[in-house]
This record gives C-alpha cells, sequence and structure tokens, in this order.
C-alpha cells in the first residue's frame, strides 16, 4: 500500500507552555518510534502546506478565526479558556497542520498514494465553529471532510473518531449534513471531558441518522470495543458505503494514558486500523486518511501509533490471511 506521512518539524513549534498534557514531546516520541520499528522508510513524505483562510471560514466562523489570529499575535498564553494553550506561533502552525492535511487528500485524489497517516499538532475535533476547545484550535479532521465534497464532490464521507473523548467539533459542524458520517466511540460523556456524545445525539434535520455515538463505560477493555465495531460500526458504514474514510486517531483509549480509563493495547489499535482499512478497500478503493488526535503517556501514545502505522502499511493480501488466522 502506497502509505503518504505527513509531519513537520514546525508543528514542535505550538508551545503550549510547562505541564500540558499535549505537548511537542508527543511527536518527538512518534517519531523516534517509527524510525526505531524502520516504519517510516515505508512512508512516503507528503509535503505540508497552510490551508486558505477561504477554506477555513467554510467551518469556521470569522469572528473566532480573527480572535485566534489576534491573541497569538498579542503573544496571549491561552484562547477561550486554559486547556486551549497558544503561543505566538500557533495560529499558523494550526493552518500548516491542517493544510497538510488538504495535501494528503490532493495525493490520494491524484493518486500518488492510496492513504495516508498525518501527525499532526495541535489536534482538532474538539473545535467548534465558533471558539477553541480541549487543546484543539481549527478542526483538521472536519476541514477535510469538507474539502473531499467540495473540491472532490464526493458524495459519501465517513469520519470514524476513537479518540477517547468524543469530538464535539466535528459532530456539530455535520449534524445537518447527510453527505458526511460522524461515527464517535468514546467514554462515557458522564464520565468525561467534554460531556457530549449521548447515545441519543443522531444529527439534525437532513442529517438525522448520519450521527452515531457509541459510547463505552469507563474501563472497557479490547472485547467490549470489539463488539461494538462489530455489531455497530461495521454494518452503519457498510449501509453508508463511504467513498473516503477519514479517522480521527486518538490513542488516550489506551490502558496507560492519564486522561482516561480504558484498557486498550497497542496490538488492540492495529485490529481497529484493519477493520477499518477493511472498509475503506471494499468502498473507498483504499481511499483512507488518519489524523492525530489525542495521547497523552508518550510510550504508549508512541507504541499505538506505530502499531497502527504498521497496521495500515500490511498488504491487503497479507490482510487476508490474518483474517484468517485470526477468524474475523
Ligand atoms: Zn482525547
Amino acid at each position: 500500500m502506497r502509505t503518504g506521512f505527513v509531519y513537520d518539524d514546525r508543528f514542535l513549534e505550538h508551545d503550549t507552555g510547562p505541564g500540558h498534557p499535549e505537548r511537542p514531546d508527543r511527536l518527538r516520541a512518534i517519531i523516534e518510534k517509527l524510525q526505531q520499528n524502520h516504519l517510516i522508510d515505508q512512508l512516503i513524505r507528503i509535503e505540508p502546506e497552510k490551508i486558505s483562510l477561504d477554506r477555513v471560514l467554510r467551518l469556521h466562523d470569522r469572528e473566532y478565526i480573527e480572535r485566534l489570529q489576534q491573541s497569538c499575535m498579542d503573544g496571549k498564553r491561552f484562547i477561550d479558556s486554559d486547556d486551549s494553550a497558544i503561543c505566538e506561533q500557533s495560529f499558523d502552525i494550526a493552518l500548516l497542520a491542517a493544510g497538510s492535511i488538504l495535501a494528503a487528500v490532493d495525493a490520494i485524489m491524484n493518486d500518488t498514494i492510496d492513504q495516508a497517516f498525518c501527525a499532526v499538532r495541535p489536534p482538532g475535533h474538539h473545535a467548534e465553529h465558533d471558539q477553541s476547545l480541549g487543546f484543539c484550535l481549527l478542526n483538521n479532521i472536519a476541514l477535510a471532510a469538507d474539502y473531499l465534497t467540495d473540491r472532490y464532490k464526493l458524495k459519501r464521507v465517513a469520519i470514524i473518531d476513537y479518540d477517547v473523548h468524543h469530538g464535539n467539533g466535528t459532530q456539530h459542524l455535520f449534524e445537518k449534513r447527510d453527505d458526511i458520517l460522524v461515527i464517535n466511540i468514546h467514554q462515557h460523556p458522564s464520565t468525561l471531558f467534554p460531556g457530549t456524545g449521548f447515545v441519543y445525539e443522531e444529527g439534525e434535520e437532513q442529517g438525522k441518522g448520519y450521527t452515531m455515538n457509541l459510547p463505552l463505560q469507563p474501563n472497557s477493555d479490547f472485547s467490549d470495543y470489539r463488539q461494538i465495531f462489530i455489531h455497530k460500526i461495521l454494518p452503519k458504514l457498510n449501509e453508508f458505503k463511504p467513498e473516503f474514510v477519514l479517522l480521527s486517531s486518538g490513542f488516550d483509549a489506551s490502558q496507560d494514558d492519564p486522561l482516561s480509563n480504558m484498557n486498550l493495547s497497542p496490538i488492540n489499535f492495529a485490529w481497529i486500523t484493519n477493520m477499518l482499512k477493511q472498509v475503506a478497500a471494499k468502498y473507498a478503493h483504499h481511499r483512507l486518511i488518519s489524523v492525530l488526535e489525542g495521547g497523552y503517556d508518550l510510550r504508549s501514545l508512541a507504541e499505538c501509533t506505530a502499531s497502527h502505522v504498521q497496521a495500515l502499511l500490511v498488504d491487503p493480501e497479507e490482510d487476508s490471511l490474518m483474517r484468517i488466522k485470526s477468524g474475523f
């Protein structure tokens, strides 16, 4: 599989200050592990470029974007809340992170690569139309989905968000649309930030039925995730038949993560990846982009990411063998 890789040292310059969980060392740990495991050599580097303001303003409120830009220029350390730390460079880096995912979209749609993994920061899935939230400034995955439907006229794009926190921003941006299916599996909102993502949140107006929330109780493990993937997520994706698969890949459902209470191991993320890759193979000519969201224990984040990338790289024929062996 021709697998693209988005990363840029400039992503490290988004300085969130001492003690902040969403820190530059997260990307350093990932890169080091991908190098150690010789995975990075198998990836095709995508050159990052900034997203245009016009594209950002299709989803985000102008007043918010101007406030974000000004706050960075003024040297402020936070925007909207203490969680959303910023520095002088943060606005430009957020534009670069979002834009680099669009560059991966272009590379796939131009048939240069089949799929891509994007190791970006700041993360995006909590960012709302008119405010930052939970370490997120611009909604990276949402901007990519909108780009696919607007620029490439795709009619069915699926976003599967398996970060342990509910992707509130992504859901809210698309809950009235029927061309972008948003599936969220996360720790139950009554026990974890941001407190949204209940089962009854199913989309609105013509988007009703195109938002799916699958909250799990704290301390859930792989058997719980597996059940949900097989009995809820796969049937929904089989019904929708996505032309493009986007993954909000948070690795904070890992058993070692300090911000949550789930029990997944690196190999479990490989299983999830493999499952979603098969959906992309079946309906979307393998077209899949995975975008990094959370994951805050450095060792665990690096191992889960490596396991995810390894699973992306596996040849589809080897996949079939794995399926036969695992009885899937
Ligand atoms: Zn998260």
